[in-house]
């Protein structure tokens, strides 16, 4: 809290604080999971703040005649912590601008104190990180405890207020900031736990545990949306079929967790080898799949060729053994009338026809039937 030189004010002016508060923490909880770009989202934070910030100037508590408390430092020091610097800019702007126009005697310091406290919260959050979204409470006294420290400069008060009884007041601002950024962070720390669980939930839920690829659920649910965005681009989309070759007997011959590593391994190698729109999944057991928007089938062979042979030349250093596993990739490209489940029967049937030919190799889907079929 801080004071200010400003009239106006009731005895609801608390409620009102509080009420102000708490509209603020669940406007944050809703932009913090709402999907955005970090430059909109920093934009929306920073001017849900900077409102709160004057929304506390516009209606202070009064506790003496000329002396009042509001909540502008406690929401500064808090989106410079949570938002970053551009949210801390856009609200730290907008308090200035309403300090600005109120005018008075307290104006200089009022800009200073506005401008320190939003500093102090990015200043804080880029040498303490965050816990798992949010701060526990040891570090959220830090933050209370340097957030309160801008307070001080109120003693600049009397330069331009003579006769200014402020400098007594001094340590209850502090201890008003303290509690409001211990308070109100508390809530928006909650809010990032909450958010950073449901992310862990989401990521697992999509993730495949052995090789940290997409599972099957996510690769059926993404293809419709990529399928319709490339046919409506005419553009062509490639599937490729990665299957490992007698990855029965690897796990015979060196057992289980040996099969585990490889299979890990295969997998990064696919990941090394593609694009960032690329949509990788373990579509089963030691099938992999990638689904790539834009890709010529052409492009897709290349692809898929480099794969095979960097998973050919990689060798595993076994206790007593090396060990080596080789792919079969079958590749098919869609066309105009092409659905996913077209494109995928016929990637599993050159995928066939890559087992029938010896393995280790990789085949394009040619319309005509497997050789294996
Ligand atoms: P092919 O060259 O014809 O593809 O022969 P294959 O042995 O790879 O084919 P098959 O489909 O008969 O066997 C697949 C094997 O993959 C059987 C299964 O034990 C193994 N496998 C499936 N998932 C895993 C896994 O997560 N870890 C390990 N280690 N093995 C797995
Ligand atoms: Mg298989
Ligand atoms: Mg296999």
């Amino acid at each position: 809290m801080m004071l200010a030189f400003m009239p106006g004010g009731d005895h609801l002016a608390l409620v009102h604080g509080v009420a102000m508060l708490a509209l603020v923490t669940l406007t944050y909880g809703f932009m913090i999971r709402a999907p955005a770009s970090v430059l909109s989202r920093g934009i929306a934070i920073g001017l849900t703040f900077g409102s709160g910030a004057v929304l506390a100037m516009v209606d202070p508590l009064k506790i003496d005649p000329g002396i009042i408390l509001d909540g502008r430092g406690v929401i500064l020091v808090l989106v410079g912590a949570f938002g970053g610097p551009l949210a801390a800019g856009v609200a730290s702007a907008c308090a200035l601008v309403y300090r600005i126009w109120l005018g008075g005697a307290g104006m200089p310091v009022g800009v200073l104190t506005i401008m320190a406290a939003a500093a102090t919260g990015v200043i804080f959050a880029n040498f303490v990180p965050r816990i798992q979204g949010g701060y526990d409470m040891k570090r959220l006294s830090a933050l209370a405890a340097v957030g309160s420290v801008h307070s001080i400069f109120l003693a600049l008060v009397p330069l331009f207020v003579t006769g200014s009884s402020i400098l007594a007041t001094i340590p209850l601002h502090m201890i008003m900031n303290f509690l409001g950024i211990l308070v109100l962070g508390h809530f928006l720390s909650s809010e990032e736990n909450r958010r950073h669980a449901i992310r862990l939930l989401q990521r697992e839920a999509e993730t495949d545990p052995l090789t940290g690829l997409l599972n099957r659920r996510v690769l059926d649910r993404s293809t419709e949306v990529l399928f319709d965005h490339c046919r409506r681009a005419g553009r062509p989309v490639s599937l490729l079929m990665i299957d490992v070759d007698r990855f029965k007997v690897i796990n015979d011959r060196w057992g289980h967790s040996v099969g585990d590593r490889m299979l890990r391994q295969v997998a990064d190698t696919v990941r090394a080898n593609s694009r960032s729109n690329d949509i990788i999944a373990r579509y089963g057991g030691e099938e992999i799949v990638m689904l790539m928007p834009d890709a010529s089938g052409n492009f897709a062979v290349e692809i898929a060729e480099r794969i095979r042979s960097a998973i050919d030349t990689d060798v595993f250093h076994l206790s007593r053994d090396i060990a080596n596993v080789t792919v079969s990739i079958g590749v098919a490209t869609a066309c105009e009338n092409h659905d996913f489940g077209k494109l995928f029967v016929e990637a599993d049937s050159a995928v066939y026809r890559a087992k029938a030919f010896g393995r280790n190799q990789v085949i394009p889907f040619s319309g005509l039937l497997p050789a294996a079929a």
